[in-house]
């Protein structure tokens, strides 16, 4: 039976966050953390005014930020012995695709969902385009990138029934997606919701615990 396992990037799949690398390059993350805890703005809201703090930055800039975060320990091993027992793997991000694709493609990831950043010629105009999705299905997490929705949508694709799927990642954003699929693991919680939003926790920094979960179907 196919199997497909959905990840988040940003604290999950790296050992970093993409916007604050790139915002403390720049001087930006005192601004970017106040988007953050402005409590007055939806969460589509926030990717909407960050996008917009990054308005005259270049695609390399995105490019040097990405390289310069690593990837969580044992990572490239796991999604490799992942793949290897024929799970469909992907990454579902409300970073950006541009530097979101560069981790997928190292990782021959087989799906990717990210928010678009707008260029002129080399240069981030300010806007993103956003994949949404929570609309449609009546999720109530209101992210620019509905994790829950895009899990729901590359199971289909891939003809993997959602008890088969699995989905991990560290923070809030997470819980749409890890409630929804079959296997639900918190990686690494920086906050109390995923971790208490999951029967599975992993608290140790290394991605193979989370591969030998899925692997013996230990997940739930
Ligand atoms: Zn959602």
């Amino acid at each position: 039976m196919a199997q497909l396992a959905a990840f988040d990037m940003d604290g999950t799949l790296l050992d970093g966050r993409l916007v604050f690398a790139l915002a403390e390059r720049f001087g930006l993350d005192g601004k970017v953390r106040s988007v953050q805890a402005d409590s007055k703005l939806v969460n589509y809201e926030k990717t909407i005014a960050i996008a917009a703090l990054f308005a005259g930055l270049t695609r390399q800039d995105l490019l040097a930020a990405i390289e310069s975060v690593p990837l969580a320990a044992n990572c490239e091993r796991a999604i490799s012995l992942l793949k290897e027992q024929g799970w469909k793997v992907g990454i579902i991000t409300d970073s950006y695709a541009t530097a979101a694709s560069v981790v997928a493609e190292r990782l021959r990831m087989d799906f990717l969902a990210a928010n678009e950043l707008e260029f002129k010629g080399d240069k981030i105009t300010g806007t993103v385009h956003m994949p949404l999705g929570w609309q449609e299905i009546g999720c109530t997490c209101k992210l620019s990138v509905c994790k829950r929705f895009h899990l729901e949508k590359y199971a289909t694709k891939f003809g993997v029934p959602l008890e088969n799927t699995a989905a991990i990642g560290d923070t809030r954003a997470d819980i749409c997606m890890v409630r929804r699929a079959g296997a639900g693991i918190a990686f690494m919680p920086k906050d109390d919701d995923i971790a208490s939003a999951t029967k599975s926790v992993v608290r140790k920094p290394d991605m193979m615990q989370v591969a030998q979960l899925l692997l013996l179907g230990a997940a739930h």
